[in-house]
């Protein structure tokens, strides 16, 4: 990296843990070259009209317009439409302000015209005049079911209707085998020097990004440098029922399940200081791993979480410099006495 070219970062992400990562890197003095792949699986469909509830959160974040207290939804929002549908008979549990409204309306509208998903969301963050690009995994529907003791329920009738109540048996993504990954998620993952999976629930968020047909084969082929901030703390998730989804995927429900879940894709992983008693078993899974704090409340501990991930990066690579110098110092004077010895005239050349 040199002041002209600055760091190429993506960040694969969910909703509300992943929007405050980007949040961390957007506002950090890597924001130059920052974007996000999101996940499109929590997409459902109410009152006949498309929500994409991570891409929105994400956009709604990194415009400042989001609801700070919920971490989702506009802030300032009325609920004018929600009580009129109401009163007409409609099912209102999944909350969706007046302005959400709109979005919806218009992602619909386009969906109808055959825009593809990437450029709607593209023309939403623009609208709210952001210009950090939020990348989708597909263009394709594909939607996230669980199997509860009832049977396959939508992803949002188990998250928000039911609140994350029943017990999760089984986790499936609708359409996922047919899907086809984006060429701007292609790219992005190929430039990137900096791929990072946020603290995002790994089985509803970061797994469906993943899934799609080349994006895993994509990020393998990728030399970006890749690290994984774990989203449970000390056994338990910040908020959210990743850590029982975990022990469904069976991985155990602390960071070295999350180790073992994303082992042999990534480079390091960064748990939170109060799980330091893992990190001698960590360091036999991962090559780096690194303990600091995690809990992302504020924007400054969001930037300092970005910056230190940025800091790993630089020290590994500089580490690996010097190794390769090393190496180099090493094998170049002996190479040359091997090559010498067998044909004299080579020192003199
Ligand atoms: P969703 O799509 O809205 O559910 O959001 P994500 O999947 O992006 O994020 C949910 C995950 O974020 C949960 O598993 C939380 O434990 C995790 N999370 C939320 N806030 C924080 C935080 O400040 N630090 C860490 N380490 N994890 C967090």
């Amino acid at each position: 990296m040199n002041a002209q070219t600055p760091l190429k970062i993506l960040l694969l992400s969910g909703g509300v843990g992943g929007a405050k990562m980007a949040e961390g890197f957007a506002y950090s003095r890597y924001a130059a070259a920052f974007s996000v792949l999101g996940n499109v699986a929590d997409d459902q469909m109410f009152h006949g009209l498309w929500v994409s509830p991570d891409i929105d959160t994400l956009t709604y974040t990194l415009s400042e317009q989001i609801d700070r207290e919920k971490g989702w939804g506009l802030k300032g929002e009325t609920n004018r439409v929600l009580e009129q549908l109401k009163k007409l008979g409609s099912d209102t549990w999944m909350y969706l302000g007046d302005q959400d409204f709109a979005t919806h309306i218009f992602r619909t509208e386009l969906r109808q015209q055959g825009v593809r998903a990437s450029e709607i969301a593209r023309k939403i963050a623009a609208s709210f005049g952001l210009e950090l690009p939020i990348l989708l995994p597909t263009d394709d529907t594909i939607q996230t079911r669980v199997r509860t003791t009832d049977g396959w329920i939508p992803f949002q009738d188990y998250f928000v209707k039911q609140g994350c109540q029943p017990e999760v048996l089984e986790v499936r993504i609708e359409g996922i085998n047919e899907a086809r990954p984006t060429p701007e998620a292609i790219s992005a993952i190929a430039e990137a020097d900096l791929i990072v999976i946020a603290p995002s629930n790994p089985i509803v968020s970061i797994n469906p990004i993943l899934s799609v047909p080349g994006i895993a084969d994509a990020l393998l082929d990728s030399t970006a440098f890749k690290v994984a901030v774990s989203p449970i703390v000390a056994g338990k998730t910040v908020k959210g029922p990743a850590d029982r989804m975990m022990q469904v995927a069976g991985h155990s429900a602390d960071v070295l399940g999350v180790a073992d879940y994303y082992r042999g894709l990534i480079d390091a992983l960064i748990i939170d200081q109060q799980d330091l008693e893992h990190l001698p078993a960590l360091d036999e899974k991962i090559a780096n791993v690194l303990a600091t704090d995690t809990l992302m409340f504020s924007r400054t501990n969001k930037v300092r979480l970005a910056e230190t991930i940025v800091h790993l990066y630089e020290a590994v690579a500089q580490r690996k410099a010097a190794k390769a110098r090393q190496r180099q110092a090493e094998v170049t004077p002996s190479l040359i006495d091997a090559v010498g010895s067998l044909n004299p005239a080579f020192r003199e050349a």
